[in-house]
């Protein structure tokens, strides 16, 4: 049987790498593997982009109002018909080893419920990844369900600035630390510091987040 797998991390612990090397190794056996990201992220659009440098584009978008099963069972019909048309017999993969989604956190908890349904019920595993929580520590709505309902969790680490292993995302801008405003905002690499609209984020330790909210942890 097939599981969910929640593949969790804050900003910066190489979720995109590790999803982009999951699909490798499938790959790399001769196995067919489908990308995914929910629509909201404009980052990058429709790739899955590494810090490392490297991107690869998704096989679909998935947008706040998708069945996410619909999306998978049409896109995992294309892999079979091409699989079924190749001139070559067993020269190719013939069915889906493995969804794979980027920005998990943006899916809605109704879309991470039907990519349980498609582990379970089609038998393919899936593999989210994203961020747990947000700038002010709250859940994403997307996050918890796959927190309420993965098979298994598992959490890609990463380390503040102190060298402690960072659990939060602490969002800037234009460089200073702010504690409130939407839960969404995407961060504009290459945009000017001094745009007052320029967002990043760091990845802190508990320590570092509450001297930097003033010792609060749901500030704003
Ligand atoms: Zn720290």
């Amino acid at each position: 049987m097939a599981k969910l797998y929640f593949r969790y991390g804050a900003m910066n612990s190489g979720k995109s790498t590790a999803l982009l090397q999951a699909a490798y190794n499938y790959e790399e056996r001769g196995q067919a593997v489908l990308l995914a990201k929910p629509a909201i992220d404009t980052k990058g659009a429709d790739q899955v982009a590494s810090r490392l440098g490297m991107t690869r584009q998704v096989d679909f978008l998935i947008g706040a109002g998708d069945d996410a099963g619909e999306l998978f069972a049409r896109h995992r019909e294309n892999v079979r018909r091409s699989a079924a048309d190749a001139l070559i017999p067993g020269g190719r993969a013939t069915d889906v080893a493995c969804l794979l989604i980027d920005e998990a956190q943006f899916l809605t908890p109704a879309q991470v419920d039907e990519v349980f349904r498609i582990a379970v019920l089609e038998d393919v595993p899936v593999m989210a990844y994203g961020i747990r929580t947000d700038f002010r520590t709250q859940a994403f709505p997307g996050s918890r369900r796959l927190l309420e309902i993965a098979h298994a969790l598992e959490e890609l680490k990463t380390i503040c600035r102190c060298g402690r292993k960072a659990l939060f995302n602490g969002r800037r801008i234009a460089g200073r630390f702010v504690f409130d405003g939407d839960q969404v905002a995407i961060d504009a690499e290459g945009a000017p510091v001094r745009d007052e609209h320029f967002v990043t984020y760091e990845s802190l330790c508990g320590v570092c987040y509450l001297e930097e909210s003033g010792g609060v942890l749901t500030p704003g």
